[in-house]
């Protein structure tokens, strides 16, 4: 065999290995959705958040432009978040110390609409407070428990997406985490963090559930909307 011959090979060889490589790049990301090409998907928040249109993200299919007076077309950290919160196709499980976030209260109250299993652990204290949505989520029929302790707050802010996506970090559900403090929210798909994070939401939310509870035990807020 001549040299022109061997070279010949390897070249070919060689492309046969990079259209191998990219064809297996191209199922995995069509077997994994979240997976981009060098592994799980690992997002990485910061907050405050600019105020910005959501409107299409609640209404992708909407053709007309929309009028408010937000800036549009602009990507911001928190479209990025309510984004991965509106991409639940089976279930959301959330665990947060405080919820009075409108836009966030209306796209869990859109994926329950949709049928989605959506499941709410939050603070005894702090769903009482002014703005809290936890009220409008119960009313919509949405299983709501809270912790049982008065001495020690559900502090917890995370949510998990279809029990493969992990949305977590420092943010209360709230307007003012949202738009004014110094926040951060890691968005994740690592399936050894995934997993931990079910196990403990699945122990807190036994732990809350009101039928296991001792009758004085009962708080106020267990009546102030539909108990779970
Ligand atoms: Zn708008």
């Amino acid at each position: 065999m001549s040299m022109k011959e061997v070279l010949k090979l390897v070249g070919l060889g060689a492309l046969a290995v990079t259209l191998g490589v990219e064809c297996l790049d191209w199922l995995a990301r069509r077997l994994w959705p979240g997976r981009g090409s060098h592994g799980p998907l690992n997002e990485v928040l910061f907050f405050p958040s600019p105020p910005a249109c959501v409107e299409h993200l609640f209404t992708p299919a909407r053709t007309l432009p929309c009028s408010c007076s937000l800036p549009h077309g602009v990507e911001t950290s928190f479209g990025k978040m309510l984004g991965h919160v509106l991409s639940a196709k089976v279930s959301l499980d959330l665990c947060v110390f405080s919820f009075s976030h409108v836009e966030l209260c209306r796209a869990v109250l859109l994926l329950h609409s949709r049928g989605i299993a959506v499941r709410v652990l939050t603070d005894a204290d702090y769903m009482l407070i002014t703005g809290s949505q936890i009220g409008a989520l119960r009313r919509a029929g949405i299983c709501v428990r809270h912790d049982v302790s008065n001495a020690v707050h559900m502090h917890h802010k995370f949510a998990l997406v279809d029990r493969r996506k992990l949305i977590t970090g420092s943010l209360n559900w709230t307007l003012t985490a949202v738009q004014s403090n110094k926040e951060n929210v890691m968005v994740t798909e690592e399936p050894d963090l995934v997993p931990p994070y079910q196990k403990e939401f699945e122990s807190l939310w036994e732990a809350s559930d009101p039928g296991k509870r001792h009758p004085h035990s009962f708080s106020q807020s267990d009546f102030s909307g539909h108990a779970a």
